[in-house]
């Protein structure tokens, strides 16, 4: 399998589906001090550089990583300088240089890549339903 999610940018994805756990636990006390303190431990395993950025964006509404489909950002829709989609691939962090967001490339072939909750829902064919139906005339 190819991935090319950088260390980071996978922490910064589980970073925002723990904020949203914790928007949806506002009442939840026991809920909330649990991923309150997932949030902690994962934010102390990330520079202050990529926080810092993540809490921007997170203060303006955004989210701090965009995946880049054919080469274009899906945070800003522009497309990013090929050397830089490159050097994502390679594994290097790099930032979008017009809205700011964190690159993540997904390439459109490799169909584990995409992050979780994005997962297009495939119909399901039970292949040996039709041929026993039609067995049974
Ligand atoms: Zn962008």
């Amino acid at each position: 399998m190819k991935s090319h999610t950088h260390d980071f940018v996978g922490r910064l994805l589980e970073l925002h589906s723990l904020e949203e756990r914790l928007a949806r636990a506002l009442r939840n006390r026991n809920e909330r001090t649990k991923v309150e303190a997932l949030l902690e431990s994962l934010r102390a395993s990330l520079p202050v550089g990529v926080l810092t950025v993540h809490d921007q964006m997170k203060t303006r509404g955004k989210r701090s990583v965009a995946e880049v489909r054919h080469g274009v950002c899906s945070g800003c829709h522009l497309e990013l300088a090929i050397g830089n989609v490159n050097e994502v691939k390679a594994g290097i962090l790099r930032r979008c240089g017009n809205c700011g967001r964190f690159s993540l490339v997904v390439e459109e072939t490799v169909a584990n890549d995409s992050p979780p909750g994005q997962r297009p829902a495939k119909p399901r064919r039970k292949a040996g339903e039709k041929a026993a139906a039609k067995g049974a005339r």
